[in-house]
């Protein structure tokens, strides 16, 4: 059995049918007899969108409320996907970044992670439920919300897939992985199967449209393997993995 932790993008649960897509796949993951936890981003555009409505308030928002105001978009994503897990007839327990345990520090908008502390996570999963995360939120020493700034879901499910010595942290987009050139502007660009940490972050251009930068310098210092591949196909993506490791070793490559 591995324990995996899955992270799915804005574009992957962007209205209700897709969110319902999603509990499908995370529902086959776990009746593949896995243990899994899920980090998701807001819909869509919300964070745009609340962005928006702050600024059309005042053009220079408190930065505590900004975050307050930011880490609802991951909250409804996070209980929408929670109930349609329970839709599929599994359990599932939503958790935000406070209550998974992600302790940041004091920088609104791009607080970096201090600790993570995924206690009740690893309760809900020793209990036989999928854990639903919040991504992109945490909390600083005083108890209020923080962000880590844009993209910044990515990184909440490295450091949540290290808290927990998960197996693989997947990545799930709206592409299948990493490419040698954007396929949209370049058609003979071709998908990179794997690749080590180290080579993903030279590329930064390709790359980091794909996935932040920070995520994967969290991974490599982790030596977290990741699969970044696509939710709107089964297609393999792109493993990311340590020297050394086999990819073929790697659990749910399917
Ligand atoms: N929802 C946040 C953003 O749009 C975080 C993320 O998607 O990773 O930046
Ligand atoms: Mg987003």
């Amino acid at each position: 059995m591995a324990l995996i932790v899955q992270k799915y993008g804005g574009s992957s649960v962007a209205d209700t049918e897709s969110i319902k897509r999603v509990a499908k796949r995370v529902v086959e993951t776990e009746k593949k007899g896995n243990k899994v936890a899920v980090v998701v981003s807001a819909m869509g555009d919300t964070t745009d969108d609340l962005i928006d409505q702050a600024l059309s308030i005042d053009s220079n928002p408190p930065e505590r409320e900004m975050d307050m105001l930011m880490t609802a978009g991951e909250r409804i994503s996070m209980s929408l996907l929670a109930m349609a897990i329970h839709a599929e007839g599994s359990r599932a327990h939503s958790f935000t970044g406070q209550q998974a345990g992600f302790f940041t520090d004091a920088r609104y908008g791009a607080a970096h992670i201090k600790a993570v502390r995924p206690d009740r996570v690893k309760n809900a999963l020793s209990l036989g439920d999928i854990a639903i995360v919040a991504g992109f939120q945490g909390i600083n020493a005083k108890g209020d919300a923080t962000t880590l700034g844009r993209g910044g879901s990515d990184t909440s499910a490295v450091a949540l897939a290290v808290a927990l010595g998960a197996d693989i942290c997947e990545i799930y987009t709206d592409v299948d992985g990493i490419f040698t050139a954007d396929p949209r502007i370049v058609p003979s660009a071709r998908r990179i199967p794997s690749i080590d940490y180290e080579s993903i972050l030279e590329m930064a251009s390709c790359g980091s449209k794909v996935l932040a930068l920070r995520c994967v310098e969290y991974a490599q210092r982790f030596n977290m393997p990741l699969h970044v591949r696509s939710s709107f196909s089964r297609r393999p993506g792109t493993l990311v993995v340590p020297d050394g490791i086999d990819p073929r070793t790697l659990p749910n490559l399917d």
